[in-house]
């Protein structure tokens, strides 16, 4: 049973995880740190914590776990605020979306606390933001990583990865580096492209048209161009080498494609979506052995 939580930003992922933790009796308080009153207001309306406070060094007094759920840019005004209150035995996490950005902000802002951070990432989330669009569920059967450092306490790792089973989401261990490198390409190169294609029809002459005439694919597949903006700023600008690595691969892939085109090689073509398609099912029929087996 974890004592007391603390839950700094209390939006999509820090309600859903207050949430999941109240449902499974896992945790005796859950204090909220809001940056407006009327969120911290809706939080306690909708019973997702007990308490809220505006200031994060006074929240984090007597904390057991503090978990930074805001978006990356603020990690170190937060950390600079909790710093001092602190109990040093609390464990630290967080959920954001880049580890090493995270990661070298501990080390310059919250050095003595090192050993008992968890650094963190739940992969899992949708299109919409604030803490109305939490829900208990939200983990269930899905992966979160953490990334702990050689340094990291062991005893902490457990304790960050015994509150994620208990929303039952399935922790795996990783590298920071790695992990960006990953989500680069799993999750910020699909967002990125999914903002420049809606981009792309919002700037032709008649974008009402075709936003009206577009069919059910275009909506599934932009259907991440809709998530919050600042949440994605801040990922673009704290995993910019993986970000741009990828996106240059991407470049290339597309280049192919257009040069496959002007060529008009129907062969070639042919075969370029053949082998996207057979990528895709595979990895979709992994996706659902794994789910039958959990
Ligand atoms: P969200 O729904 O927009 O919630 C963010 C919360 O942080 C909001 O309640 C916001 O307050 C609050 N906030 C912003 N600046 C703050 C500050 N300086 N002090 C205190 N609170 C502050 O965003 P989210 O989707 O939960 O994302 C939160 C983190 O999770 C991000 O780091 C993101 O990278 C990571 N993440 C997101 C997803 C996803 O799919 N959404 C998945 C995995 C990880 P207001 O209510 O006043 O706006």
């Amino acid at each position: 049973m974890i004592g007391r939580l603390v839950l700094i930003g209390i939006g999509l992922i820090g309600g859903s995880l207050a949430r999941a933790l109240k449902r499974a009796n896992a945790v005796e308080q859950v204090i909220g740190v809001a940056r407006s009153r009327d969120t911290g207001d809706l939080a306690l309306d909708l019973g997702v914590i007990d308490r809220f406070s505006m200031d994060p060094g006074e929240a984090v007094e007597s904390a057991s776990i503090v978990v930074i759920a805001t978006p990356l840019r603020t990690f170190p005004g937060i950390l600079n605020a909790i710093g001092k209150n602190l109990p040093g035995d609390a464990t630290i996490t967080d959920v954001g979306s880049v580890k090493r950005y995270v990661i070298n902000a501990v080390k310059r802002h919250l050095p003595e606390h090192i050993e008992r951070f968890v650094p963190g990432h739940p992969i899992a989330g949708t299109e919409c933001s604030g803490v109305g669009a939490s829900f208990a569920e939200l983990f269930e059967r899905r992966h979160v990583v953490l990334t702990p450092l050689p340094e990291t306490n062991e005893a902490a790792v457990n304790v960050i990865a015994d509150m994620w089973r208990r929303t039952g989401a399935d922790v795996i261990k990783m590298d920071g580096d790695y992990h960006d490198q990953i989500l680069a390409a799993t999750s910020h190169l699909p967002h990125v492209i999914a903002y420049s294609l809606v981009r792309c029809l919002a700037e032709h002459p008649e974008p009402d048209t075709l936003f009206e005439l577009a069919a059910g694919g275009f909506y599934d597949f932009t259907r991440i161009a809709s998530s919050d903006p600042v949440m994605w700023r801040d990922i673009c600008m704290t995993n910019r080498k993986p970000i741009l690595r990828t996106l240059g691969e991407f470049k290339s892939r597309l280049e192919e494609l257009i040069d496959t085109i002007e060529r008009e090689d129907s062969k070639l073509l042919q075969e370029y979506f053949a082998q996207a398609k057979q990528a895709r099912d595979a990895g979709l029929d992994v996706k659902k052995k794994i789910a039958k087996q959990g």
